[in-house]
């Protein structure tokens, strides 16, 4: 339960003692040695828990190790809202720009699309993402999913209850089949609709609830 102990790049670390946390939270103690094991899992977690920097850094190392170019995204991350997609990107700037990790945010409403587009044409490895503005990238052909090995549905509750099922199941679609992807599916509450969702999403799951 301390930092050293945990197989992240060096620049994820260094960033990470900058930022003078002391030591790993319970859900990322609990969920990265399942995540860089490559597992899916159902993580059943509020906002401040540190939930962001449990699903990111695995993602992170994968994408290191493999030397995914920062073209087609290997992470997508679903986001309920804006607010919270560009928290999730601030932490992905933070802690893996000096690693070489290349995030891409976009969201509907006062988002501009036409600034958006240009990021996604740079290409990245992480996408973030509210689920409306990412399918009409996908529909326009401005990006494509089908290298996104590494599937984050962050807030599926708050998702649900904001009506983005549809938009939700169609994004998915588009990433690599559940079979030949890792999914990391979290949820602050656990309802029927939750599980329903994240059953047709995960596979051989572990649940860490914190
Ligand atoms: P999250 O639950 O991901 O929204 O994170 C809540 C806040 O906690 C963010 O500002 C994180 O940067 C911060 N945080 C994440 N992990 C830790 C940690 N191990 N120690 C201290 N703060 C953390």
């Amino acid at each position: 339960n301390t930092f050293d102990e945990c197989p992240f790049p060096a620049e994820v670390l260094d960033e990470v003692r900058k930022s003078g946390f002391v030591k790993p939270s319970p859900i990322q103690m609990y969920s990265w040695p399942l995540a860089v094991q490559g597992k899916d899992i159902i993580g059943i977690a509020t906002t401040g828990s540190g939930k962001t920097v449990a699903f990111l850094f695995p993602a992170f190392k994968f994408i290191i190790e493999t030397k995914a170019k920062a073209d087609d995204p290997t992470l997508l991350c679903l986001s309920p809202t804006r607010e919270l997609a560009v928290q999730v990107e601030n932490e992905a700037h933070k802690f893996g720009r000096e690693a070489g990790i290349i995030t891409v945010c976009v969201y509907g409403g006062v988002g501009n699309k036409r600034d958006q587009g240009r990021d996604l044409a740079k290409g990245c490895h992480v996408l973030v993402g509210t689920p409306g503005r990412l399918n009409d990238f996908v529909e326009g052909k401005e990006v494509s999913l089908s290298n996104v090995s590494k599937l984050v549905v962050d807030e599926a509750d708050r998702m649900l209850d904001m009506g983005f099922e549809p938009q939700i199941r169609k994004a998915v679609k588009e990433v690599k089949d559940k079979m030949e992807r890792q999914t990391l599916f979290f949820t602050a509450t656990w309802n029927t609709n939750v599980q329903k969702i994240a059953a047709d999403f995960v596979n051989k799951p572990y649940q860490v609830k914190i």
